[in-house]
């Protein structure tokens, strides 16, 4: 009998593990499923809607879901819809590639205020992501403050900052588009404990910054070492050397008649939010790096916002009965082995680290591993999967069904745009309910 498989997740690691398992050509059936009815994970929700090509990745991993072995089962979730327990007694082998959906804690005295929002929720919003649909952030300030000195913060800043003309060819949802340009924001301020060499951008990312039609990047001359100095490899050297000839390009940049800046605010510790229940403003306190580590000299400064984006990392709630390592606030495993016929890949295995790639080799690992401990299947997955969902009037969303939204994005898609995104589960599921009437 086939091996059946269940992936729980249909971001890039789900269909990593997916693709490995085909290439193997072993006898298996693989179904995805995944909580939102739209498919792609962080590709569809995450990277920046104005970084079109790197979402282009998709198309392999639909070649993947179009393979006669896989089927997809959108808007299904485990832990509401569906159990771990019940994927085990299911499936052969569950796979869970779920991510780090969630925000990590800025820990700083006031980051209950309405008006601080963490940026899984900030890109989720701009991305058209349901669960962030009404968050409708307060963009009615001047400034605006991201916490944060990596890829995330730099996207987040951009599509603050860039012009419609800018934004032309980017998915951002009409009514996202229209707060963001109807807003006063003038200034974003990108804020770094540490300084410019210990950043995580990726050089490609940061340059673009320099590069914006009416907003000037701004760093502070005085922040800009001479040379990269401390321990690193050659080839965080070489990025760190490359960051930092950017960034000196940017500090001889003026706001030179450009509306808008985004300023790289370096060696600077967020300590309070300040205002009652609503933000009004952060208080900074200049640091000093000490063998890596940034430390408070006791000078502070207010930056006057009321929008707070703290980007410094994803988190995944526990859920349900799944393994957790408080520890490492990843699934509990060892190399990817969670408990018997039950693994993990991608960020929930890792941690949010690594580009979209970086998951391939995890999906490898998985399809090998479940290979390499199930000989046969003995479950009976698909079918029994169906009744159960069936049963309990869970309405799924297969492929087909996605490529009609899809098709129905497209069809909407403003001149220049690739497509307009529906941001709410129930108007997907109407599209779906209307067309087969
Ligand atoms: C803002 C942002 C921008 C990024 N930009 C880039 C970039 O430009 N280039 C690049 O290379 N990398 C980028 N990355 C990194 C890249 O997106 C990740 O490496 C990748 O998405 C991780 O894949 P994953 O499958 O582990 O998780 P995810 O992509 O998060 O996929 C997890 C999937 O699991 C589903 N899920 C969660 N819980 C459940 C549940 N209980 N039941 C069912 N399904 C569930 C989710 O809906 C989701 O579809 C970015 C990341 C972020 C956060």
């Amino acid at each position: 009998m086939s091996i059946s498989i269940v992936i729980v997740g249909s971001g890039p690691s789900g269909f990593y593990v997916a693709e490995a398992l085909i290439k193997s050509e072993a006898d298996v059936t693989i179904d995805i499923i995944d909580r939102l009815p739209t498919p792609y994970g962080l590709i569809r929700g995450g990277v920046a809607p104005d970084h079109q090509s790197t979402k282009r990745v998709t198309r392999a991993y639909e070649r993947t879901a179009l393979n006669e072995k896989v089927r997809y089962y959108g808007n299904v979730e485990l832990g509401r819809d569906i159990s771990l327990d019940e994927l085990r007694a299911t499936y052969d082998a569950v796979v869970l590639t779920i991510g780090m959906p969630g925000d990590s804690k800025l820990m700083v005295r006031g980051e209950e205020k309405t008006g601080v929002i963490g940026s899984a929720a900030f890109v989720g919003w701009y991305n058209g992501h349901p669960d962030f649909s009404r968050l409708a952030p307060d963009l009615n300030s001047k400034n605006v403050v991201v916490i944060g000195n990596g890829n995330v913060a730099v996207d987040i800043a951009r599509v603050l900052v860039k012009t419609p003309k800018e934004m032309t060819e980017a998915d951002l949802p009409q009514h996202v588009s229209n707060a963001i340009q109807a807003s006063p924001i003038t200034d974003v301020y990108m804020v770094g404990r540490r300084g410019p060499v210990e950043a995580k951008f990726t050089n490609v990312e940061l340059r673009e910054m320099g590069n914006l039609e009416n907003a000037a990047a701004i760093v502070d001359p005085s922040d800009l070492p001479e040379e990269v100095t401390g321990d690193w490899s050659n080839r965080d050297r070489r990025l760190r050397e490359r960051n930092l000839e950017s960034l000196k390009g940017f500090a001889a940049e003026t706001r030179d008649g450009k509306r808008k800046a985004v300023h790289f605010t370096f060696y600077a510790k967020p300590v309070e939010i300040l205002g009652d229940e609503k933000v009004t403003g952060i208080r900074l306190e200049k640091t000093t790096v000490i063998d890596g580590r940034a430390q408070g000299t006791g000078e502070f400064w207010d930056i006057e916002c009321s929008l707070v984006i703290p980007a410094i990392g994803y988190a995944l709630e526990p859920v349900q009965d799944i393994p957790f390592d408080e520890n490492t606030g990843t699934i509990r495993n060892v190399d990817g082995r969670v408990e018997e016929g039950v693994y993990v890949a991608g960020w929930a295995k890792r941690g949010p680290t690594g580009v979209i790639g970086t998951n391939k080799p995890d999906g490898k690992a998985a399809a090998e591993q479940i290979l390499e401990d199930i000989g046969s299947g003995t479950k009976p997955g698909r079918d029994s999967f169906e009744a159960r969902l069936k049963s309990r009037e869970v309405r799924w969303i297969d492929f087909a069904a996605w490529q009609q939204i899809d098709a129905a994005e497209i069809a909407n898609a403003p001149t220049g745009s690739p497509r307009e995104k529906f941001v709410t589960t129930e108007d997907m599921l109407s599209l779906l309910s209307n067309s087969s009437s």
